[in-house]
């Protein structure tokens, strides 16, 4: 099985950059991956998958984050336009752009792989130093780049789509893909989870390209340490009044949304771990004489646990309620995002580790990193986990042109074969037939 895979890999590769351009041509920021999601369900329908999409893939009341509807339904046209199934489109309305596709052999474990369909706010470099300009493969949607590589994951997936498909007689269990939106701000697990995408999933793996591995040919076969983060919007709403005049008749916003981030920078810290907060943005106000009624911020917790993430929430939502308190204010709060903080199984880490080995394109095989940031795919692996189940994370090594989240972000494309290799040797290792 071993020589078919890689054999299928790498006649797979022309097509894996094919795809990965076509993709990084068009990028989509989360919940409006409209093209992207109906180009995969098109291609895994055709492969013999079962696809399920829309609100049988997404949990409308679980997801954070979303755009106006208006935005959404702009986003639905321009993805038609660039070539989009418009009955596909339709039946992700209200930005449930998420899927899962099974493919079922049989009795056996179910094997989930996720993969992230989602690019950044950010326009792209526009200049000849920057290969996809140069090659006439940069963005064609204003403020919007795969500037973090999701484009190469979301043509892995496709990847190991075709060859598991290929190799369905001799699998026993269920292939479980699954293609998350709005990875970027912690925002789609959590209503894909809500959806039962990780429902019954003994193993899960899922990976990213570049990170701490920053070489192409250095693998890192399992990574921790993932913080669990809430994301929140405040909103608090005053009275306005004459700053001269009558100022006591006002009601300050701006000064319970200063007195809030303050004291929420203020938060004491827990024994038990790292935990992170910030308040990121605060506008409020609207006159130099005007006791300002209305005030903004955009803030979150970090952790090293989930636990230790919900320590710090649950200590921001008092603070932002006593702040509003203080100053006569009323206050909202919404959660725009939110994911879980996770650890990879040593177990599947070993799996990982045995069929890179076997791939040869790999000089330099890690067994961990720690990755100090947050991963929209930690929430699915510690579920899967919660439940019994084992999970890993690798990281892919590639020579990068700019750091991830940099408009001359660009990996390179030689990593996506072997990718798709070390993908569907797990996944036909943890399916084989007895
Ligand atoms: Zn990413």
């Amino acid at each position: 099985m071993r020589d078919k895979i890689q054999q299928a890999a790498q006649a797979l590769a022309p097509r894996l950059v094919a795809w990965r351009r076509d993709f990084h041509r068009y990028p989509e920021a989360g919940w409006t991956e409209f093209r992207t999601a109906a180009l995969v369900a098109a291609t895994l329908q055709r492969l013999g998958y079962t696809v399920k999409l829309g609100p049988a893939a997404v949990a409308a009341a679980d997801m954070m984050g979303v755009p106006a509807p208006q935005e959404l339904a702009a986003h639905m046209d321009r993805a038609v336009r660039q070539g989009a199934d418009p009955a596909l489109v339709a039946r992700m309305q209200g930005g449930l752009t998420g899927l899962v596709a099974d493919l079922p052999c049989g009795d056996g474990p179910t094997v989930a792989l996720r993969f992230d369909l989602d690019a950044n706010d950010i326009d792209e470099a526009e200049d000849d130093k920057h290969r996809p300009a140069r090659y006439g493969f940069a963005s064609q949607n204003a403020g919007a780049m795969h500037a973090c590589g999701h484009d190469g994951h979301i043509a892995m997936g496709l990847g190991v789509a075709e060859i598991l498909a290929g190799l369905r007689p001799g699998l026993a269990g269920t292939l479980r893909l699954i293609f998350q939106p709005g990875e970027e701000g912690s925002r789609g697990a959590r209503a894909m989870v809500g959806a039962s995408a990780v429902d019954g999933v003994d193993h899960i793996l899922g990976g990213h390209i570049g990170f701490q591995a920053t070489r192409t040919g250095q693998l890192i076969c399992a990574t921790g340490k993932f913080l669990a983060t809430t994301k929140y919007d405040v909103r608090y709403s005053g009275v306005p009044a004459h700053a001269g005049a009558a100022p006591e008749e006002g009601k300050n916003a701006l000064l319970a949304a200063a007195a809030a981030a303050l004291n929420l920078h203020a938060i004491a810290r827990h024994g038990q771990g790292a935990t992170r907060i910030t308040v990121g943005t605060l506008t409020a106000g609207q006159g130099r004489n005007i006791i300002p009624a209305t005030a903004r911020y955009k803030m979150e917790t970090r952790g090293e646990t989930s636990e230790l993430d919900e320590y710090m929430a649950a200590e921001a939502r008092r603070i932002i309620a006593a702040a509003a308190q203080m100053y006569g204010v009323a206050c909202e709060i919404t959660q725009v995002g939110g994911t879980k903080s996770g650890e990879s199984s040593p177990a599947m880490r070993d799996l990982v580790k045995s069929a890179a080995a076997a791939i040869g394109f790999f000089s330099q095989i890690d067994d961990y990193a720690s990755f100090g940031a947050t991963e929209d795919y930690s929430h699915f692996m510690s579920v899967v986990q919660q439940r019994g189940g084992s999970g890993t994370y690798f990281m892919l090594g590639s020579d990068l042109a700019a750091g991830h989240h940099s408009n001359y972000f660009d990996f390179d494309e030689a990593v996506l074969a072997p990718g798709v290799e070390l993908m569907a040797t797990c996944a036909a290792r943890l399916l084989k037939r007895k």
